[in-house]
């Protein structure tokens, strides 16, 4: 049976490149960055050389590149710190509705410490309104927290608008960039962000390594202690292979961005323009203009979108419901929510993320398998356009 990845905005698969890349590091050139013969400093190069590979990515400084365990971890560690070192000056935060659990859990952590927090909302294409985050700000806010895309409808949010204001009023501006890296052209330097949030795991790199760019004069302190690695703001022997597998992935993300972008965004497009031809009552979540190349997020009315995956799932096409962390449960999706889609639709709604190693076949292949799953479950369901949903 076919197998067809449609969830790369869950994770990615490791590139042969880049894994490697990576494997002497587990074996031969193990040494401690920290250590000063020979074994070690070249652990050390290595590290130096993703740090340049990854920075080059988003138009950043080295130095501005700070490792982490994950793009949660950088989230945490931007929107945690940011807020606690500033508490005297003030306790209110600016975030919006439609952020990962990364973002939205730190904010929520907050709240526990007495800080204030506003959510924006977003229209139904799930555009935060630069207007509405300029009436948001008080004398006590201290920063602004938007993401640059959403991982669940793919909108790209209008962040250089967002920075500008941020800037004019002296706001940190943080700003979660985990899928809109590699997948549309970031530099932070031109976009004026003070804090970004990346993770290797969703542009072909390992699982377990994020980074948090952190502007060059910008004050933000540690929150790992212990010895002075990440020049000093997060301690713990680093994650060396993760780190030279972060930067391959990175240098190969800049070296294909353009033709990434437009082959996804071509697959993309074909995909939904299939589903659209072949199978009635189905709406597409998000921007068509403004959206991240692989996206489509699709409601099919009248049925459950887990019943659905499963179905998928069984054919061997793997996509996924919700975001994959709130799958488990059935709380309906807080973006799709956050758009206005009515509840019975948000439970029929499903994201088809493409990628690098997704071919016309296997969405050929997908639509034929969707339009027969989406057929059988209309055809059981007690929900029926005559029941009035
Ligand atoms: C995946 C994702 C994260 C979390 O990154 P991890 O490296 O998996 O912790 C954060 N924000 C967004 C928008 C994501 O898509």
């Amino acid at each position: 049976m076919r197998q067809v990845y449609l969830d790369y905005s869950a994770t990615t698969p490791v590139k042969d490149e880049v894994l490697q890349e990576m494997i002497p590091y587990f074996t031969t050139k193990f040494g401690n960055p920290s250590s000063l013969y020979t074994v070690g400093q070249e652990s050390k190069n290595a590290i130096n050389l993703a740090r340049e590979r990854v920075a080059a990515l988003i138009g950043a400084e080295p130095r501005e590149i700070f490792f982490t365990s994950s793009g949660t971890e950088a989230d945490n560690w931007a929107v945690i710190e940011t807020a606690m070192s500033k508490r005297n000056k003030g306790k209110h935060v600016i975030t919006t509705s439609i952020e990962h659990h990364a973002l939205l859990h730190s904010a929520e952590h907050l709240k526990k410490e007495g800080f204030e927090v506003t959510y924006l909302g977003v229209d139904k294409e799930g555009f935060v309104d630069p207007a509405e985050l300029e009436r948001a700000i008080r004398p006590d806010t201290t920063l602004i927290s938007i993401m640059y895309a959403n991982n669940e409808i793919g909108t790209v949010e209008p962040v250089a608008e967002i920075a500008k204001i941020a800037k004019a009023h002296g706001i940190v501006f943080h700003t979660d960039a985990v899928q809109a890296l590699g997948n549309v052209h970031i530099d932070v330097k031109a976009l004026g962000a003070d804090l970004m949030s990346i993770s290797a795991h969703k542009i072909y790199g390992p699982k377990g390594i994020g980074a948090l760019y952190i502007r060059k004069g910008l004050a933000l302190p540690a929150h790992i202690y212990g010895g002075a690695q990440e020049n000093n703001k997060r301690a713990g022997t680093e994650n060396l292979t993760g780190i030279v597998g972060f930067g391959k992935a990175a240098e190969l993300a800049r070296e294909n961005l353009t033709s990434h972008i437009e082959k996804i965004t071509g697959l993309r497009n074909y995909f939904i323009e299939r589903v659209l031809e072949k199978i009635e009552d189905v709406h597409v979540n998000g921007s068509l203009e403004s959206r991240l190349p692989g996206n489509a997020n699709i409601t099919f009315k009248y049925i459950e979108g887990e019943a659905l995956l499963l179905l998928l799932d069984m054919k061997g096409v793997a996509v996924s419901t919700g975001s994959a962390c709130s799958s488990a449960s059935l709380t309906p999706s807080h973006v799709l929510e956050a758009i206005g889609v009515p509840v019975e639709q948000i439970h029929g709604s499903v994201r088809f993320t493409v990628g690098d190693f997704t071919s016309k076949e296997d969405l050929d292949y997908t639509v034929d398998v969707l339009t027969g799953a989406v057929e059988k479950l209309r055809s059981i369901s007690s929900v029926s356009k005559d029941s009035g949903w």
